[in-house]
């Protein structure tokens, strides 16, 4: 395994292997970029086929973070932190302390938080070794569950390439798909049906989908069919990687918004849906909400909701800009967002080393 030579690696500054014998914790913490402030990333726990496939997914993942939190304007740096094991059945309270000493070892320079595979309660048991946890539920109103505001800033969003994929003012009777009614999906589809919006959702859970749909009157369809549903907007709140060019060239809707992390399966994807005029929202802008509420419990100033849901409402704000950008310079939006990301986090002096 050749870190620096690693196709994933940028440029990261610093890369941890943990290893702890008594709880059989095998771990990688990767710290992209600490120029805007301390490296905030999940805790991702999976069993990994091996060694390469965790440090891929940790380096890929922690770069992102430093775009995501660089773009919200957070005082934040990326990061992220893997365990290799199976959170079904290898997730011990001694596997989880191991690795709080592993994080509160970083001195604060990477601060966890929950992810696929690790819960709310995961951090409660990190949080006896190490204080640099977020995400945790606390009297004074801060969450543990970061979906709400995934979906407040998602709603946001898409209002916003509403406007400028489609002219349109307001979501009354704006037609949207989505795909994948979760955590995210589901606050989604009552904010977008409480503006107006006419809803048609799939999940391979069909349960969930028919539940929703019958309390917000939306269609149902599988999930074979949603990217050839008839709509102006396609949600995609399941996975990464459904937008290949295929799906490209399937899809009615003129506009893309939705929670998932990496929608798009590759960068000619995201070329030729803007070749095709259907207007991208780039992912990491939209779905940011989360993360914005997890840095406001960060603040020594303490924590407002009001306040919390205005900076998240700012995420129409940046997708003015990058739209605009993106029009002016006949540029995908993806490609403008990492642009405007980079200039953030490349023009802050070093802060959290
Ligand atoms: P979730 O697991 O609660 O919901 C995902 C839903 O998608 C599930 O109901 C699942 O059954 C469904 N699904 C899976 N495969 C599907 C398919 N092929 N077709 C249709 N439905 C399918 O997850 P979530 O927390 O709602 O997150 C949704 C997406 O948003 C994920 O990609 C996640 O990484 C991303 N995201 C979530 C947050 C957050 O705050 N939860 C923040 C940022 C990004």
């Amino acid at each position: 395994m050749h870190v620096f030579q690693h196709p994933e690696f940028d440029r990261h500054e610093q890369i941890v292997f943990g290893f702890d014998d008594v709880s059989g914790l095998r771990a990688i913490i990767a710290i992209h970029n600490t120029c805007r402030g301390p490296a905030l990333g999940g805790l991702r726990i999976f069993p990994y086929a091996n060694e390469d496939d965790a440090l891929t997914d940790v380096l890929r993942l922690s770069r992102g973070m430093t775009y995501k939190s660089a773009l919200a304007n957070l005082p934040l740096g990326g990061g992220k932190a893997v365990i290799i094991a199976d959170p079904k059945c290898d997730k011990t309270p001694a596997l989880l302390e191991a690795m709080g000493r592993l994080v509160d070892s970083l001195g604060g320079r990477y601060i966890t938080a929950e992810d696929s595979g690790s819960s709310e309660a995961d951090m409660q048991v990190i949080a006896r070794q190490t204080e640099h946890v977020s995400g945790l539920r606390k009297a004074s109103g801060e969450s543990g569950d970061p979906s709400p505001f995934t979906a407040h800033g998602v709603f946001f969003a898409l209002r916003c390439a509403v406007r400028h994929g489609l002219g349109r003012q307001h979501l009354k009777g704006v037609r949207v798909a989505i795909q994948g009614v979760g955590h995210v999906g589901t606050h989604l589809a009552r904010k977008l049906y409480a503006a107006g919006a006419t809803l048609v959702v799939s999940d391979v859970n069909e349960a969930a989908a028919v539940q929703l749909a019958n309390e917000l009157g939306a269609e149902v369809v599988s999930p074979a069919e949603i990217f050839d549903v008839d709509v102006d907007v396609f949600a995609p709140c399941a996975l990464g990687g459904v937008i290949d060019e295929t799906v490209c060239e399937r899809l009615k809707a003129r506009v893309v918004a939705g929670a998932a992390n990496n929608q798009l399966a590759s960068p000619d994807a995201g070329r030729r849906l803007h070749e095709r005029g259907i207007l991208y929202t780039p992912d990491y802008a939209a779905n940011a909400g989360g993360v914005i509420e997890v840095a406001w419990q960060l603040r020594r100033q303490g924590y407002r909701r009001e306040a919390v849901m205005a900076h998240i409402e700012r995420i129409e704000d940046t997708l003015d800009e990058i739209f605009q950008r993106a029009r002016r310079e006949h540029s995908p939006p993806e490609e403008i967002a990492d642009r405007v990301a980079e200039e953030r986090f490349k023009a802050q002096p070093h802060q959290a080393a």
